[in-house]
C-alpha cells in the first residue's frame, strides 16, 4: 500500500474499522498482489456452470494443471479462492438461472481478494435474438457482482470464440491470479486459437522476449521495466533526454539498454528497431507507455496545448509504428500494447485533449487488431486503459478531489503502477496469441465511464 494512502492503513486497525463501519464509510483492503512461485489462488476454486460444455471441461483441466483444488459444491468451514462460472452454453436469458444458482451461496463464502470469473461467449457471434441477450445479459451480471463484492474481491468475464476454449485458459487464469489484483468488472475477449504452449518456466513467461517500453524513467513506465524484467523479458528503455539520469538508474536496475530519444522524433520508431536489432537481435514487444496532461476546460485550451498531447499520446504511436510494425521490425508472434485511460472512454472536465488522445489510442487498437498483414503474422494489439493510479501525477491533484478519484471504484483504493504493468505482461505473454483487439481497464471498476 503506496505511504499516501494513510485512509486505507487506518481502516486495518480495529478502532478504524468500528468508526468506518458506523458511519457506512469505504472499508479498502490492501490487495493481493503476485509475487514468483505463489499459488494461483488463496482456496479452493468452485467451478460451475450450465451444462457440461467443452469450455467446462478444458476449464477443469486447465485450472487443476495450475495447481487449483477445484470443489463443485461450496465447502463447509473454507472460504473460497474463486468462482469460475461456464455460461458459454446459454440459449435463452432463462438459462442464466444456472448462474445465479453458483453464484449466490458461493458469494456468501468468499475469502479475501477472492475472484469471480464468469466465461461466456461473444454476443456478436449468437445464433438468435434470445441467445444475444442471453449472452450480453453475462456483462450486467458480472459488472453488478464486482460492485457488491468487498474485501478486495473482483468479477470479471471472459467471452471465448467458438473452439477457442483452450486457448482462453491463460485469460481465467490471469483474472484468477494476483496479477489482476486491480482489474475488475473487465470483459476480456478471446479469440479463435489452439491451446497454447506451456512456457518452460511459468515464472519467467518472457524469457527470450525483447521488449521495449516508452516513458520508462518512472510512473508507470519504470514498473512496466521492471514486471517484463521480472517475467524474463529483456527491456529497452526509453524516455526523453532531460530524464536521462533516472531512465538510466531504471535501465541498470532491469539489466536492460537506455535510450534517450524523445517519441515525437520523426525517426523514433526507426531509431527504436535499429537500437533493438544491433543492441539485442530483434523485437518482440512494444509497449507505448509514454504520456502526458496539459488540462484546461476546452474553451482555454489553445493550439499549443492541443498539440503537445495530441503528438505525444497518439501521433508518436502511429509514426513509430511504421517502423515498429515494418517486416524488419517486430518478429513473428510480436506483440503490441497501448496505455490509454479511463478518460479516453469517460471524458473529464478538463482533459479534452487529454481524452481525445486516448480514446484515439482505442482507434488505434481497433485499427492494428483488424489488421490482417499483422494478424498473419501473429501480431496482437491491445491496451490498458488506467483508472486512479497512485504516481507521482496522482500525488500532485489536490487533496479532496484525489480522494474521490482513490475512493470512487468498487475496490475504495487506487492502483499501482505494477497493476498496470501486470496486464501488460499478460498481453506480453506467447500463451495470448488468441488475446488482440482488448481494452482492459486497470480501475479497480472505476465508477467513471462504467
Ligand atoms: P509520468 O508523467 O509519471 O511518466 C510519463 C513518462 O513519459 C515520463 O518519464 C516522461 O518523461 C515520459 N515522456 C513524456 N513525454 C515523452 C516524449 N515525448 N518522449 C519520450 N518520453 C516521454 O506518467 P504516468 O502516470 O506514469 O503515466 C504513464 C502512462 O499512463 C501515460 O500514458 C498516462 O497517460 C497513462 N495513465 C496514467 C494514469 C495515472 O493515474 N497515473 C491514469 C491513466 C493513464
Amino acid at each position: 500500500m503506496p505511504r499516501s494512502d494513510g485512509y486505507t492503513s487506518f481502516v486495518g486497525t480495529g478502532f478504524g474499522k468500528k468508526l468506518a463501519t458506523t458511519l457506512g464509510l469505504p472499508q479498502p483492503v490492501p490487495l493481493r498482489r503476485y509475487a514468483p512461485g505463489r499459488p494461483l489462488v488463496d482456496g479452493p476454486v468452485l467451478v460451475g456452470g450450465h451444462g457440461g460444455t467443452p469450455a467446462l471441461a478444458a476449464l477443469r483441466e486447465g485450472l487443476t494443471a495450475a495447481g487449483a483444488s477445484l470443489v463443485d459444491q461450496v465447502p463447509d468451514g473454507t472460504r473460497l479462492g474463486g468462482v469460475v462460472v461456464d455460461l458459454t452454453a446459454a440459449e435463452t436469458p432463462a438459462d442464466l438461472e444456472s448462474l445465479r444458482a453458483t453464484l449466490a451461496p458461493a458469494l456468501k463464502r468468499l475469502g479475501r481478494c477472492a475472484r469471480v470469473v464468469v466465461v461466456g461467449r461473444d454476443p456478436g457471434r449468437a445464433g438468435s435474438v434470445a441467445q444475444r441477450a442471453a449472452r450480453r445479459a453475462l456483462e450486467g451480471i458480472t459488472r453488478s457482482v464486482g460492485k457488491e463484492l468487498r474485501s478486495g474481491a473482483t468479477a470479471n468475464l471472459v467471452l471465448v470464440a467458438d473452439g477457442s476454449e483452450a486457448a482462453a485458459l491463460g485469460t481465467v487464469l490471469f483474472l484468477l491470479s494476483a496479477r489482476s489484483a486491480y482489474v475488475d468488472g473487465q470483459v476480456l475477449r478471446v479469440g479463435e486459437g489452439e491451446a497454447p504452449a506451456a512456457p518452460a518456466d511459468a515464472d519467467r513467461p518472457l524469457a527470450g522476449k525483447v521488449a521495449v517500453v516508452t516513458g520508462a524513467a518512472r510512473g508507470i513506465g519504470a514498473d512496466i521495466a521492471r514486471t517484463l524484467h521480472r517475467d524474463g523479458a529483456t527491456v529497452v528503455c526509453v524516455d526523453v533526454p532531460a530524464a536521462g539520469g533516472a531512465l538510466a538508474a531504471v535501465a541498470n536496475e532491469v539489466g536492460g539498454t537506455a535510450l534517450q530519444l524523445d517519441v515525437t522524433a520523426a525517426d523514433a520508431g526507426a531509431r527504436i528497431a535499429e537500437h533493438a536489432r544491433t543492441r539485442h537481435g530483434g523485437l518482440d514487444l512494444v509497449v507505448h507507455n509514454a504520456g502526458i496532461t496539459r488540462d484546461k476546460l476546452l474553451a482555454n485550451t489553445d493550439a499549443d496545448r492541443w498539440d503537445s498531447v495530441l503528438r505525444v499520446n497518439l501521433l508518436s504511436i502511429l509514426s513509430m509504428n511504421e517502423a515498429l510494425l515494418a517486416k524488419d521490425g517486430l518478429r513473428q508472434g510480436g506483440r503490441v500494447v497501448l496505455v490509454s485511460s479511463i478518460a479516453g472512454i469517460a471524458g473529464n472536465r478538463g482533459q479534452s485533449n487529454y481524452a481525445a488522445s486516448k480514446a484515439g489510442v482505442i482507434g488505434l487498437v481497433d485499427g492494428y487488431a483488424a489488421d490482417r498483414g499483422l494478424r498473419r503474422r501473429g501480431i496482437t494489439v491491445n491496451a490498458v486503459a488506467p483508472g486512479f493510479i497512485e504516481t507521482e501525477m496522482t500525488a500532485r491533484i489536490p487533496l479532496a478531489t484525489r480522494e474521490l478519484g482513490r475512493r470512487l471504484n468498487s475496490l475504495a483504493q487506487g492502483g499501482l503502477p505494477v497493476d498496470v504493468a501486470e496486464t501488460i505482461a499478460f498481453f506480453a505473454a506467447d500463451g495470448q496469441a488468441a488475446v488482440s483487439g482488448n481494452v482492459v481497464r486497470v480501475c479497480g471498476q472505476s465508477l467513471l465511464g462504467a
